[in-house]
């Protein structure tokens, strides 16, 4: 199932290697504010450690557009790092060239620093061959763990690959592995679970799992959009109008496909999304005018918890509600809840719904989470990722 070599493949003693990590994590205040992303590499990070490579983590956050921002530097990084290691990781304010290759020729085995923000290089989402050979000069390998960036072809995710040998960290093969059995070995009743707000977003992603699954349960904005395909009207309620072919089509094939469709039944609407406002609950028929549906109702649920009782497994992307403005994250967090309660080995991807659950204190009720958004969707859709192709096949 995993084709591609890891850490364990290669002589890491004494070795310099890089290692592109995901450290793209929020701020505030210029601290560390979720440490999440961090804590995902430090299996990798303590593996390396401990057999005695040297060892030069990369990393981008944020957007600076190749250009030096005094906000985006990774110093808060290193030192969250260095407290979650509890040693400290001293920072460099290059990212190739004298400063990098100096420091890394008088380090030690088990050593470790931490080079700048890497899109401070305006040749790094360009790919450019040139720098991704001098980011590669000083190294022996290249470890990418950053599975979040695996879907765009960078000079630090992809280009770096031609000049040096390329391996998966730990938190990428675990990845690779757990996304992979949700296409290829699912348990079964295999159930998805898709929300969010779009159809658009992920609309190959609906296809490839319609094809594999034994349920596809949708909730969110994306549900309103399917139920308007479906015939009914839904007031104001967000939809992509221009979706309503693709998504008409999807209802029409859901009448001969073996994957049963499940819609919701009954939906919470308001008049004013904001917190605690005035709302009830309606089944899509007497959705009308003004009103909007923001999450799925209580039978939904109940419906939803029955069909996720009898799967063996469920992969869930995508909330399903305005989870942002409470009550409508219940819907999300009654679902939760039914798979925590359920023996189904569960994995969830996306950005948001992995937000959600993390705020309602979740995310420990989920077998896997993954830390990509677009990647894991990439991943899903059969895409092949940049990031992955780049490293050595076993
Ligand atoms: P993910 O990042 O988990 O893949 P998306 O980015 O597709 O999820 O969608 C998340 C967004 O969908 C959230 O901001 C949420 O407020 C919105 N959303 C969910 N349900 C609805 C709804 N019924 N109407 C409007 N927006 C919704
Ligand atoms: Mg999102």
């Amino acid at each position: 199932m995993n084709r591609k070599q890891g850490i364990n493949d290669i002589e890491l003693k004494g070795k310099k290697i890089l290692v592109r990590v995901d450290f793209n994590v929020p701020l505030e205040g210029g601290a560390v504010r979720d440490d999440t992303r961090i804590r995902a590499a430090l299996p990798t990070i303590n593996a390396l450690i401990e057999a005695g490579a040297r060892i030069a983590l990369v990393s981008h956050l944020g957007r600076p557009k190749g250009e030096v921002k005094a906000e985006l530097k990774m110093d808060p990084l290193a030192k969250r790092l260095g407290e979650l290691l509890n040693k400290p990781v001293p920072k460099i304010d290059s990212i190739v060239g004298e400063e990098v290759e100096a420091r890394v020729n008088v380090m030690s085995d088990g050593d470790l620093v931490m080079l700048e923000n890497v899109r401070f290089a305006k040749e790094e989402e360009k790919n450019d061959p040139d720098f991704a050979r001098i980011l590669a000069k000083p190294f022996d390998f290249f470890v990418n763990d950053a599975f979040g960036t695996a879907h765009r072809a960078h000079a630090s995710t992809a280009g770096v690959a031609a000049f040096i040998p390329a391996v998966a960290g730990l938190l990428m093969q675990k990845e690779i592995e757990e996304l992979t059995r949700c296409l290829e070995e699912p348990g079964r009743p295999l159930t998805v679970i898709m929300g969010g707000a779009k159809v658009s977003d992920k609309i190959r992603v609906i296809h490839r799992f319609f094809d594999l699954a034994d349920n596809l349960l949708v909730g969110g904005g994306m549900a309103n959009t399917l139920l308007i395909a479906a015939g009914y009207s839904l007031g104001a309620s967000f939809h992509e109008e221009e979706q309503l072919t693709v998504a008409a089509e999807l209802v029409a094939e859901s009448k001969k496909s073996r994957c049963r469709l499940v819609l919701p039944s009954d939906l919470v609407v308001t008049e004013d999304l904001r917190k605690n406002s005035l709302n009830k609950v309606l089944p899509p028929e007497a959705v009308k005018e003004s009103w909007k549906a923001v999450d799925i109702g209580l039978e939904t649920v109940a419906m939803f918890r029955k069909v996720i009782e009898q799967s063996a497994m469920v992969v869930w992307n995508g909330p399903l509600g305005v989870f942002e403005v409470p009550p409508y994250d219940r819907g999300t967090a009654e679902v939760a809840g039914a798979i925590a309660e359920s023996a189904a080995y569960s994995v969830v991807g996306g950005g948001d719904l992995v937000a959600a659950l993390e705020k309602l204190k979740l995310s420990d009720k989920i077998n896997f989470i993954s830390t990509g958004g677009g990647a894991t969707l990439e991943f899903w859709e059969g895409k092949e990722l940049p990031g992955i192709v780049a490293l050595m096949d076993k």
